[in-house]
């Protein structure tokens, strides 16, 4: 477990950057890790995790949200609209906001229970078809929407492709944010989260720099 480790280097990330480390979240991604080894990170102390699937997320986080004061989850994979529900139960905040139906979803289970996470808007900024998000272009009249629909976003978030420099992708990302009066960048994982706080990511995303490659299964 190298939590210390990444807590260090997101200091000195900001530092050089001029930033203060208290303006970046570090989102432990928990996704298929061993039961010992996000027990070890809870027992370190940090509360802020990331999974990919509500479905999964489900049958792990409930008992250990219990046995934890403070846990925050954030949910960075795709979100199917029948799951919608579960997910505004589970998460505090969504960064896969990619469709105009799954913000109608949302802005009506929201408004139904009065309780709605941090929506992220997933932009993806690397155009690849094989992707989530929202093609750059579409990002302002969409935020516009949120906005409209009274579900605004705290802001964007990217998966950069893997064979590209992840800083033209992270530059993009904070270049529409900025225009758009968005204050939350969801950017940066193992590989690159100190290139991203670079450019201004408020949260990275960091799994297996934590908690050690995922084991495949
Ligand atoms: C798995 C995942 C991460 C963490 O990836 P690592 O390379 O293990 O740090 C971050 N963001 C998203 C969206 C992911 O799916």
């Amino acid at each position: 477990m190298s939590l210390p480790t990444i807590t260090a280097r997101i200091a000195d990330a900001c530092t050089r950057a001029g930033r203060s480390p208290a303006e970046v979240t570090l989102i432990a991604v928990s996704k298929v890790q061993p039961v010992e080894r996000v027990e070890a990170v809870l027992a370190a102390g940090h509360r802020i995790f990331g999974e990919n699937r509500v479905q999964e997320a489900e049958g792990k986080w409930p008992a250990w949200k219990a046995a934890h004061r403070g846990i925050e989850l954030h949910l960075l994979g795709p979100l199917q609209s029948n799951k919608v529900r579960p997910a505004l139960e589970l998460f505090d905040a969504i960064h896969s906001v990619d469709r105009p139906k799954l913000v109608r979803r949302i802005a009506d289970i929201a408004q139904e229970t009065g309780r709605c996470p941090d929506l992220f808007v997933q932009i993806n900024t690397g155009a690849e078809p094989q992707k989530a998000g929202l093609p750059p272009a579409e990002a302002d009249a969409f935020i516009r929407n949120m906005r409209a629909m009274d579900v605004p976003p705290a802001g964007l978030m990217c998966i950069p492709p893997v064979d590209e420099a992840p800083s033209l992708h992270f530059s993009l990302l904070a270049k529409i944010a900025a225009r758009n009066g968005l204050a939350g960048l969801s950017m940066g994982m193992s590989a690159d989260f100190e290139e991203a706080i670079a450019f201004g990511a408020t949260h990275v995303r960091v799994g297996s720099a934590i908690f050690g490659e995922r084991v495949a299964g």
